[in-house]
């Protein structure tokens, strides 16, 4: 079994070389044969040649250099690319994970599971700025997406390979990584993982990151429960919306016809007009969902289930998908 150790840099110079050495005090303790990749995320300090300098010296580290800023999450994206181990671990480059959590990251995959996440149970952030929203927004997270996790925003993470080639990741998509991965089925777990205080460099996130974490989840729920049947959503929004319109029009239309109620003042009629229009247009936003949702699994030949094993043929054999 090989690992691969992924670790997005932006502007992280300080820390690079500390980094490197403490996490290879670690790898060579480990009975595994290793790799590291750092992915250059368009840093503009010196942090580049630092990596290259380490990655010529030694064999087992990849240095990915993006063109310019991605963002972690296409950072972390391109780690899972170039990665060529079993198992994956992903980490900050800042030295606020400790690479001597790894081993008990990897005793627990032994366990089974192909998704463990990191908890920073004694997180070293501040507490208003990052910790409650933090806080927060793991609680909403995990009642939303039905994966409970005290911690999704840990980086440090660990893969079975099968689980990062199954997922696509876009936007600011890498906390949600455990609840997309839910999505094909991985068996997650999480343990304890010790946290450090930031001691070079600035963090690249302040408090805004918040907000965009809701709408981010938005699309992950909508993804993991109706991306295959987007009507089922709008469809049923739109029925709703549409009865009660049509309820309340035929109400009105009573009344003109037989009582000669006038409808000129009455706000009722805009609301019913309101209702009605509101209710077409989600159910034509359903089904050009429907045809979207088609587009997307048969353009890329991707199933709409996820298979674990076929058992066939009389041999006895297995066959792996
Ligand atoms: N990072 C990155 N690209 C970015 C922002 C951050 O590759 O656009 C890296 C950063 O260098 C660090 C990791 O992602 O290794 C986590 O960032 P940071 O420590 O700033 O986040 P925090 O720990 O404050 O949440
Ligand atoms: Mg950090």
């Amino acid at each position: 079994m090989k690992l691969s150790v992924v670790i997005p840099i932006y502007n992280e110079e300080e820390n690079i070389n500390l980094l490197y050495e403490e996490l290879k005090e670690v790898l060579v303790t480990i009975d595994h044969p290793h790799e590291i990749i750092f992915i250059d995320d368009g840093s503009r300090d010196t942090s580049l040649a630092l990596l290259q300098q380490i990655q010529q010296q030694d064999s087992d580290v990849v240095v990915v250099s993006f063109r310019r800023n991605f963002g972690q999450t296409a950072a972390m994206s391109a780690g899972f690319d170039y990665a060529t181990g079993e198992v994956i671990v992903t980490m900050d480059g800042d030295m606020q994970n400790d690479p001597h959590d790894i081993p008990r990251f990897l005793a627990k995959m032994d366990e089974g599971f192909d998704l463990v996440s990191g908890w920073r149970f004694d997180r070293k952030d501040a507490f208003i700025s990052r910790r409650l929203p933090s806080m927060i927004a793991n609680k909403i997270i995990s009642v939303v997406t039905g994966v409970h996790l005290h911690d999704y925003g840990c980086t440090l993470k660990t893969f079975r390979r099968e689980v990062t080639e199954g997922i696509q990741l876009y936007g600011e998509m890498h906390r949600f990584i455990p609840a997309i991965a839910s999505g094909v089925g991985a068996e997650i777990t999480e343990i304890k993982a010790n946290h450090r205080p930031r001691r070079f460099g600035t963090s690249k996130y302040g408090i805004s990151r918040t907000l965009r974490v809701i709408l981010d989840l938005m699309t992950v729920k909508f993804l993991l429960s109706y991306g295959t049947r987007p009507i089922q959503v709008f469809g049923m929004l739109g029925m709703i919306s549409g009865s009660i319109g049509f309820i309340l029009a035929l109400f009105l239309s009573i009344q003109k016809l037989f009582f000669g109620v006038s409808l000129a003042n009455r706000p009722l009629l805009l609301l019913a007009v309101l209702l009605i229009f509101i209710g077409m247009q989600f159910i034509s936003m359903g089904l050009l969902g429907e045809l979207q949702a088609r587009t997307y699994h048969e353009a890329q030949g991707k199933p709409i289930y996820v298979v674990r094993k076929v058992f066939k043929g009389s041999s006895r054999e297995e066959k792996q998908e």
